[in-house]
């Protein structure tokens, strides 16, 4: 017999906001075509595993009847728009944002023909839509796309919940007295890195200019411009524009996309990232409502022998239809509940044994990993599987010390690609061989530093025992308030060795 190709799918949601009823078509494809498995991705968008190329017709035409698309949330385009989620309809500022993040998505989506010709025939009579006419329009991309992924996100200063410095382009919405001015427009930022090519490199975004509204969609066609005609296509592992504004400069990259937009571009407004929420529990959303901010664990949704997560978000689908969002940090919220409805909602989860967000701790709650074994063909050790043990440990560790309600970042991935962005948390566990991973110390929650590898080749079952040394000499030498990783930092590696006796 011939072959049998499995695919991973992903499905592009902008802003990581869906309706109850394509939440359901996912769960439903989930089960008919995937592996019973629905993820939630780092990225805002929702992932099946293990569908059969056969099925990938099937599931591309259900999705779009319910408006949802797979188009652009992979290959060398601009990917899945990220935009802080929360439905804070108060905030005209946040919803003014996540308007235009909608927006983009749209103006940036490939206008190709070829997707809806080769997906979209009819599974009943193989009847094929005839669209396209040979002809290739892509104003933006061209003939060739682009030389790799491309990705964006807008945050607020008072909340990067997106992670704006780990983006191709972020967005920084600079606003004053409810009124949106503008947006700094960050550069060049990417986690991605390939094992054993040094000339990889995690990078976080350069601050490059301050745009208005009415500018904001040309400045980012000329930069998405200048990295389609000067981008490596030669070398796909440093074809993503971080590494064109590495060898260029700043300053240089600067003025080729002003000589693309047609004009001098102004330097950034003074405005920055200062606080980071992750939206989880209650919250009242500005019109009476509700909406409540579940952590999902690495954004697994499945039943399993404890917990009945699909289970639980399909009865709060199906009896409040509530407004969905997804969160960069793996995270599903209801939305749109009524003060009523609060504590069935509650009652519904708890029935089905999912954890709440009030009774999970502070080092979970701020941890993510990404999918590595056994669906990531590019996974060199676990993640997903293995992150929840290590947080076991850490939490019975950090109590013992009192150090249970710092707020840090754990992040975990299966291989250095950094697709749950571990180069800028405070504690980063990167995949390094068959469980050993690189440790890397002294970023921060709020996203705009690099951490540092502490050590490189740590066996899994030493990864608790290395940082409940390092929690130790934190618990003793810290600065009033000092956070986990701003101590680490001014550490440094050579210190923390000292002090732990290394
Ligand atoms: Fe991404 Fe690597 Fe994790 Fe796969 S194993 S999901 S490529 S970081």
């Amino acid at each position: 017999g011939g072959k049998s190709y499995m695919f991973m799918i992903r499905t592009r949601i902008p802003g990581g906001v869906l309706t109850a009823e394509q939440m359901l078509v996912e769960l439903d494809l989930c089960d008919s075509v995937g592996n019973e498995t629905l993820r939630i991705t780092s990225r805002q968008a929702l992932q099946h595993h293990g569908v059969m190329k056969d099925d990938l017709p099937t599931l591309a035409k259900q999705l779009r009847q319910v408006g949802l698309s797979t188009l652009g949330a992979c290959g060398d385009v601009n990917r899945n728009v990220m935009c802080c989620p929360a439905p804070l309809y108060g905030d005209s500022v946040r919803r003014e944002m996540q308007e235009t993040a909608s927006k983009l998505a749209d103006h940036l989506e490939p206008k190709t023909a070829a997707y809806r010709e080769i997906f979209l025939q009819d599974p009943e009579t193989g009847e094929k839509e005839k669209i396209a006419s040979g002809e290739v329009i892509e104003p933006l991309y061209g003939q060739q796309y682009l030389p790799r992924k491309f990705k964006m996100g807008m945050a607020l200063p008072e909340d990067n919940c997106i992670d704006v410095y780990t983006q191709d382009l972020g967005m920084i919405c600079v606003h004053e007295d409810g009124k949106i001015l503008g947006y700094n427009i960050l550069v060049g930022g990417g986690m991605g890195r390939t094992p054993s090519a040094d000339k990889t490199f995690p990078a976080l975004g350069q601050r490059m200019t301050f745009v208005t509204p009415d500018q904001l969609i040309p400045v980012i066609e000329a930069v998405i411009k200048v990295q389609r005609d000067f981008g490596n296509r030669q070398d796909r592992k440093v074809a993503r524009m971080k590494y064109l504004i590495h060898n260029w400069g700043l300053e240089k990259f600067k003025a080729k996309v002003e000589e693309y937009y047609g004009s001098a571009l102004p330097e950034p407004h003074p405005a920055d990232v200062h606080g980071f929420d992750d939206h989880k529990g209650w919250h009242e959303q500005g019109d009476g409502k509700w909406f409540y901010g579940l952590n999902v664990e690495n954004g697994r949704i499945k039943d399993d022998e404890t917990i009945e997560l699909k289970t639980a978000i399909r009865k709060i689908c199906n009896q409040f239809s509530p407004g969905i969002r997804l969160t960069s940090h793996q995270d599903i919220m209801f939305c749109d509940i009524a003060a009523e409805n609060k504590q069935v909602v509650i009652d519904i989860l708890k029935e089905h044994k999912v954890p709440l967000t009030e009774e999970i701790s502070t080092v979970r709650r701020w941890s993510i990993a990404c999918v590595a074994w056994p669906t990531c063909g590019l996974s060199i050790t676990e993640s997903e599987r293995a992150l929840p043990g290590v947080i076991d440990g850490l939490e019975g560790e950090l109590a013992k010390l009192g150090l249970d309600s710092e707020k840090f970042t754990v992040r975990m991935t299966g291989c250095p690609n950094g697709c749950a962005r571990p180069y800028n948390s405070d504690v980063g566990l990167v995949g390094r061989a068959k469980e050993k991973y690189t440790m890397f110390l002294g970023g921060r929650l709020l996203g705009n530093r690099l951490n540092f590898i502490y050590k490189d080749m740590v066996p899994a079952d030493q990864v608790v025992p290395e940082l409940t040394k390092v929690f130790g000499f934190y618990k003793t030498a810290r600065e009033e308030g000092e956070s986990f990783g701003d101590f680490c930092h001014r550490q440094g590696k050579e210190a923390i060795e000292a002090a732990v006796g290394d």
